[in-house]
């Protein structure tokens, strides 16, 4: 029997229909699109193609297209170069459940530019209070960050409340949608967000592929600098084949609004299912508010990396949280935000699902799940 990959909040594999647009870029058309002979100028034409498509697929216009190298240079880009680029203040809110992407660039940002980051307190579920944000919101406040969706427990939160609470105190707003893009509608007009930051190895395209929208108009400080790519926002010979794969990934992905609610409901039957079979289970996330994609758990006493062994032999593959932490044990810092202690944040196991889950490969992880909870804590069940 094959295995169960339930560790689509990590990574997916690649969608072959991206790979084979992309293949000609790699290959024959592998001109590089700066050249002024045909053969750049066909990449050129195909990189400014894949840009309308990916505008089009996230309501924006092509101009307001950055591509990148995925989320984590997305994350950099959009909270440094619109903090650094903008006069107002040095003021930033945003929230520790965030991605290390995002922590990890405030952090940068109070301590060689001398910014003040104002953390808002997230609930026991992840979610946080509107009113929390109004009031933290300061006259030099430039910038708030707030993701559209956690990647370790799912939580959504209500992004153009926030974004239009932002605006009206004259600050910036960016979301993260690197795990909400497929499963909630991403449009970026509705959201109200002056720059939101997407990836592709999340959604079907390969890893290293992702994009950056900039509401046009606003000024935003390149990491990169040389030869002026992507209208001087990102300098570095244009990755052709990458930006075709990430545009036709995007136009493969199964329409959000019906997908959405379709895989929220195989999601609901499997945390019943979990809830009601594993005592020592309890959900972490908003059980209202969360991503179709994602159910988290801790497991009262039971080390999650055992667990994730014991489902690994029983062919369930999942991760214990976040996958981008690159391999470190420590706790989730996302549960530590939520109160959890250090030995529950331990205990975390997320099982992430894919376009294509089954309800029989959901129930097989349950099933895994309670075995393996039987086995690591030593009681037969
Ligand atoms: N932001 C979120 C919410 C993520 O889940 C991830 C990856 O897991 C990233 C950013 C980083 O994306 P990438 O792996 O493309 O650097």
């Amino acid at each position: 029997m094959s295995a169960v990959y339930l560790d689509n909040a990590a990574t997916t594999p690649v969608n072959p229909g991206a790979l084979n647009a992309a293949w000609p870029f790699l290959t024959t058309e592998f001109g590089n699109a700066s050249s002024t002979h045909e053969l750049g100028e066909r990449a050129a034409t195909a990189l400014a193609d894949a840009r309308s498509r990916v505008a089009q697929a996230l309501g924006a216009r092509a101009g307001e297209i950055v591509f990148t190298s995925g989320g984590t240079e997305g994350d950099n880009f959009a909270t440094l170069g619109l903090a650094l680029a903008n006069p107002r203040g040095q003021h930033i809110v945003s929230a520790r459940t965030e991605h290390e992407a995002v922590l990890a660039s405030l952090e940068y940002l109070e301590r060689v530019h001398g910014f003040e980051v104002t953390w808002l307190d997230v609930a026991r579920d992840a979610s946080l209070s509107p009113a929390d944000l109004e009031a933290a919101l300061r006259d030099d406040t430039t910038l708030v960050t707030l993701m559209m969706a956690n990647n370790e427990v799912g939580t959504t939160h209500p992004i153009p409340q926030l974004a239009e609470m932002a605006h009206r105190r004259g600050a910036l707003f960016h979301t993260d949608a690197v795990q909400a893009l497929g499963w909630l509608r991403v449009d970026v007009r509705e959201l109200g967000v002056d720059a939101l930051t997407f990836s592709g190895h999340k959604i079907g395209a390969p890893k290293g592929s992702g994009a950056v929208y900039v509401r046009s108009g606003l000024a935003i400080e390149p990491l990169l600098h040389g030869g002026g790519q992507e209208a001087d926002r990102r300098s570095g010979t244009e990755n052709v084949a990458w930006a075709v794969a990430l545009a036709t990934a995007l136009e493969l992905l199964p329409e959000s609004d019906t997908e959405g609610p379709r895989v929220g409901q195989l999601r609901d039957a499997f945390i019943d299912h979990v809830l009601s079979t594993v005592p020592e289970a309890r959900l972490t996330g908003s059980a209202q508010d969360r991503l179709a994609s994602i159910a988290s758990f801790t497991l009262a006493g039971v080390g999650g990396e055992a667990i994730l062994l014991e489902l690994e032999r029983r062919g369930v593959i999942v991760s214990s949280g976040s996958a981008c932490a690159a391999g470190r044990d420590d706790p989730s810092h996302v549960l530590m935000a939520c109160g959890f202690s250090e030995d529950e944040a331990r205990t975390s196991v997320r099982f992430s699902l894919s376009h294509s889950t089954t309800a029989d490969d959901l129930a097989r992880a349950a099933r895994a799940l309670s075995e393996s909870v039987a086995e690591v804590s030593g009681m037969g069940r």
